[in-house]
């Protein structure tokens, strides 16, 4: 359901049991909204009865939910019996790990797996590694996942994984990039809250660490870091959607990047890629903000189906944000920090279909490369 309602409209209502999938920014723009089959009724009364009008786009959940476990399944099967890897498929924790190695062993001189740290559950935090020698050179942070019910995006990372691995050596902006530079790409950043969307709830966001004193689960992992933290656009409930955290990088997931990150020391850029709503964003903080290489980069995007995107800082395009991964980043001397939020907007949401995979990670690489080149081209 898509509605448009002003802010700070008293939650006291029907609307407190419903699962925001886009939230409200300003008056005029639209909220995305699941609701709970039994608060239906009572969700549309309130929003008539305060003229809030809304419209429906997907009448049942469960239906695509169902329609996506029945494509996995199947592509499973084909898998297996052919010992093929499908990109156009999502994918599980256990099988992207797998396909990892598998990359690994095809690029042995290139590619390298890394982990960073161990998450909540104690599943290793892997970081992909893509280098041609030297030492400590200046680097490209890529992370998806981080919101774990953003299937798009791992399925995204492990496409562009595979195509830096392939296309190095063929494609020349690549080779120019990973001739001078080094790429680390963290796939499944969230990685208990993807296991979860995949045995017990495919809607899971945050990461799934016990919280004090509450009987809800999870940290937001993108209001968890230490820049603004607290600020606006978080919450300070644990049973919120956008939960900040007890404190700041009390997230193992965080605080195992920002560890990365500082040790590491020469990392230009973090690109941190969600979904959905098609931005491309940048901090607030850009003294002068890169509207050139995002207008560049989207307009490139588009070049190849005709998929649209805005761009521009994300408190002015999107909803103020406090305690995310490229505000950090940016305060802490990353100076190309930016945010993707891929397809689409909104008639699928997180359920995008897989067949729409390899279009999305396609589109997505003419402005991943413009951004990287950027970075080769001005490293100071
Ligand atoms: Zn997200």
């Amino acid at each position: 359901m898509s509605t448009s309602m002003g802010r700070g409209r008293a939650l006291s209502s029907p609307l407190h049991q419903v699962d925001f999938w886009l939230d409200p920014t300003s008056p005029s723009h639209p909220a995305d909204l699941r609701v709970p089959f039994p608060s239906l009724q009572a969700v549309k009364i309130f929003l008539e009865s305060n003229s809030i009008s809304y419209s429906i786009m997907i009448e049942d959940v469960q239906e695509l939910v169902d329609e996506e476990k029945r494509a996995m399944m199947k592509s499973r099967r084909i898998e297996r019996s052919t010992r093929t890897f499908d990109f156009a498929s999502y994918h599980t924790i256990d099988e992207i790990y797998d396909w990892m190695d598998m990359l690994v062993d095809d690029h042995p001189s290139l590619v390298s797996k890394i982990q960073i740290g161990q998450s909540y559950e104690n599943r290793p935090l892997y970081v992909l590694k893509f280098s041609t020698g030297g030492s400590n050179r200046p680097a490209i942070w890529l992370d998806t996942g981080i919101h774990s019910r953003e299937w798009i995006t791992q399925a995204t990372g492990v496409w562009t994984a595979n195509k830096i691995a392939e296309e190095y050596g063929q494609d020349p902006s690549i080779t120019a990039i990973l001739d001078s530079m080094d790429i680390f790409f963290e796939i499944v950043t969230n990685p208990d809250g993807y296991a979860f969307t995949h045995s017990s709830n495919r809607m899971w966001r945050k990461t799934r660490s016990i919280n004090a004193g509450s009987h809800c689960v999870g940290v937001d992992p993108n209001r968890n870091w230490d820049a603004g933290f607290g600020g606006a656009g978080s919450s300070g409930n644990p049973c919120s959607e956008t939960y900040r955290g007890p404190y700041p990088h009390s997230e193992r997931e965080v605080k195992a990047i920002v560890d990365f990150i500082r040790g590491h020391g020469n990392v230009k850029s973090v690109i941190s890629i969600h979904s959905y709503s098609q931005m491309l964003l940048f901090p607030y903080g850009y003294k002068t903000a890169p509207n050139e290489l995002a207008k560049k980069a989207v307009s490139d995007l588009a070049a190849v189906y005709g998929t649209k995107y805005t761009y521009g800082s994300t408190a002015d395009t999107i909803y103020l944000a406090d305690g995310t991964t490229i505000d950090w980043a940016y305060d802490n001397g990353v100076k190309y920090s930016f945010t993707f939020e891929l397809r689409d907007t909104g008639r699928y949401g997180f359920l995008l279909p897989s067949t729409q995979i390899i279009p999305t990670a396609t589109e997505t690489w003419p402005a991943l490369l413009d951004i990287m080149i950027h970075v080769l081209e001005h490293p100071y």
